[in-house]
């Protein structure tokens, strides 16, 4: 029996479901979880399905989520998304339930589940859980796509990035022929800003350090952030604005996080390989697009330098051909 078939034989059986997803989510972790959670309930409405974690109210459009009582523990199934490694789940303790299941798209860090369901080469979890719908008997509806699509299109960053491949449109293909979502409707939420944070991209963008190896980079402490009134996690996103810059190959916004009392990092490249960096610092994530936690500033510029280097190698690559 392939994996598909394995975990909707599991969500089958259970009629109490958990689902979870890594710390500080991201559209992706968000519309994964909760499109699990819809479609579940469309094919058995009579399950209870939970979806957990701390909520991010910036991407409060994407759905609700439920709190986690421990008496959620009892005769339950985890399924854990787009989550690698047991410390980046948030909000549950997997080994307590009576069976768990990982949904990842992430490179391979340790094994915590039952059945692991990885393919690092799909564009996100989102698309994971399209091609488990499409696969099995699961039924789709539209505020299942509609989530799903969000996820997919967030973490592809619209199909601009190389993991987005054929496969990645046929299966976004399916879904809305299957539930026939009005998927431009969905971009306005997903893409409005406030003017204050286009004002502090233009900061970024005035005040970006570009090393000769082409590795750009800002630092943000608090007093930025309050002038134009955002808080860490809006203004790391603005990372993923900085893509095709010439010259540039790897870039990072290191931001001060008054909430966790340490640094935010997030780093994006097209060409270098930066999540081996990356988990060198508390951190980690894709090939080419990660994230780190910093204790303070002085750390940073270690990661700096070592961002800059691979920098270097990876031009000295491109040279060389
Ligand atoms: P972000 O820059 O926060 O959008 O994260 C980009 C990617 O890196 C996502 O896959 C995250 O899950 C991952 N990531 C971000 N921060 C960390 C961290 N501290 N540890 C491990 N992975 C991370």
């Amino acid at each position: 029996m392939d994996k598909f078939k394995q975990i909707y034989k599991m969500i089958k059986k259970y009629n109490k479901i958990v689902i979870a997803r890594h710390v500080g989510p991201d559209p992706d972790a968000l519309g994964s979880t909760l499109g699990l959670k819809e479609v579940i309930l469309n094919t058995f409405p009579k399950k209870e399905v939970y979806v957990v974690g701390a909520p991010a109210s910036r991407h409060r459009y994407i759905g609700l989520l439920d709190k986690f009582t421990d008496d959620m523990y009892k005769d339950s199934m985890l399924i854990v998304l787009d989550t690698p490694d047991i410390k980046r789940i948030d909000g549950v303790d997997c080994s307590k339930f009576e069976y768990v299941i990982k949904i990842d798209h992430h490179p391979f860090i340790e094994r915590f589940a039952d059945i692991e369901l990885i393919d690092s080469s799909a564009s996100s979890a989102s698309q994971l859980v399209i091609e488990l719908i499409k696969n099995t008997k699961l039924k789709p509806n539209k505020a299942c796509a509609e989530k799903l699509y969000i996820g997919l299109v967030g973490d592809t960053e619209r199909f601009l990035h190389s993991y987005t491949t054929c496969k990645t449109f046929e299966l976004v293909s399916y879904i809305i022929k299957e539930t026939n979502i009005d998927f431009t409707s969905l971009y306005e939420n997903m893409y409005l800003r406030s003017i204050n944070d286009l004002r502090l991209q233009s900061y970024i963008i005035n005040n970006l350090t570009i090393t000769d190896n082409g590795f750009g980079y800002i630092k943000l402490d608090q007093d930025i952030l309050d002038k134009y009134n955002t808080d860490a996690a809006t203004a790391c996103n603005i990372v993923n604005n900085l893509t095709f810059i010439d010259g540039m190959y790897s870039w990072a916004i290191f931001c001060y996080d008054k909430a966790n009392d340490n640094i935010r990092c997030s780093i994006r490249s097209r060409g270098p390989i930066i999540n081996e960096v990356a988990s060198k610092y508390n951190g980690g994530g894709h090939k080419f697009a990660s994230g780190a936690r910093l204790s303070d500033f002085d750390i940073s510029d270690k990661l700096i330098n070592e961002l800059d280097l691979a920098c270097l190698k990876y031009k000295e690559t491109i040279t060389n051909l």
